[in-house]
């Protein structure tokens, strides 16, 4: 299964700064890397950065969607609108946005079926919080978050579907699991998977995230069913960025 390294901007970067990291990371990735790359930056700089890696291969997408397709719903995007500025991917359920803006296992289903019907590929977020660890309730949370997600989720429809199994301890803390605590957790996240989804499942890729950095990427990526990773801080470096993709290979 090809890896995928997918960069997640969260709320940084100007149209300045992203345009100096385009063409940063483009000179950086001449030869090609042999795994996706994918790059969600804030909304306002989806169509800028859908032109400047045009020539590219890397990927564009959104941070979050709204399930339905347009209305009254003052600060949200469609899968549509995201469709419509070039984006082909979306994150959702990202743990920030369970813990800020409250959202629910509900609305993640929602939303991934929502971009499955649009023709965007949904990256779902799943994870537990350090107390929920401690408590060895890991495999419980995160099992539970994935059938919510999934939770009536057409078989046929998930081609394009990816997982990221982010540890919120280990978001933006520099705290990473180990590579033996991600692979654990994502065999289980596989298993349950093919429970869901049958033969589907097996296809799908599976992504850490959590403090990834260029000298933990490798050996992360190198474990079973750790398809790729998804990058918060150091994804915001064309040169930090660049040392994960190549160690993707
Ligand atoms: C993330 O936001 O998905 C993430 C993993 O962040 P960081 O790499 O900064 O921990």
């Amino acid at each position: 299964m090809k890896h995928l390294v997918a960069g997640n901007w969260k709320m940084n970067h100007t149209s300045r700064e992203a345009a100096e990291f385009a063409r940063r990371l483009i000179e950086k990735m001449k030869p090609r890397p042999s795994a996706d790359v994918w790059i969600f930056p804030p909304f306002m700089l989806i169509q800028a950065m859908v032109k400047a890696f045009e020539k590219s291969d890397v990927r564009i997408g959104g941070q979050n969607m709204h399930h339905e397709k347009k209305g009254a719903f003052t600060g949200e995007v469609s899968a549509d609108q995201l469709l419509d500025a070039g984006a082909k991917a979306v994150i959702i359920g990202h743990s920030e946005r369970r813990q800020i803006f409250q959202e629910t296992d509900a609305q993640v289903n929602l939303k991934v079926k929502a971009a499955l019907a649009a023709g965007l590929a949904p990256v779902m977020c799943v994870g537990e919080t350090l107390a929920e660890r401690e408590s060895g309730r890991t495999s419980d949370v995160v099992l539970s978050q994935l059938r919510a997600g999934l939770k009536s989720i057409d078989r046929k429809s998930v081609a394009t579907l990816e997982i990221a199994y982010e540890p919120v301890w280990a978001i933006g803390t520099g705290r990473t699991a180990t590579p033996a605590q991600a692979a654990e957790v994502h065999a289980l996240v596989r298993k349950e998977l093919r429970e869901i989804l049958g033969d589907a499942g097996a296809g799908i890729r599976i992504l850490y995230g959590g403090s990834v950095k260029p000298d933990n990427a490798k050996d992360l990526m190198s474990r079973p069913d750790v398809n790729g990773c998804l990058v918060g801080g150091a994804s915001l470096d064309a040169d930090s960025f660049a040392g994960i993709i190549f160690g993707a290979q």
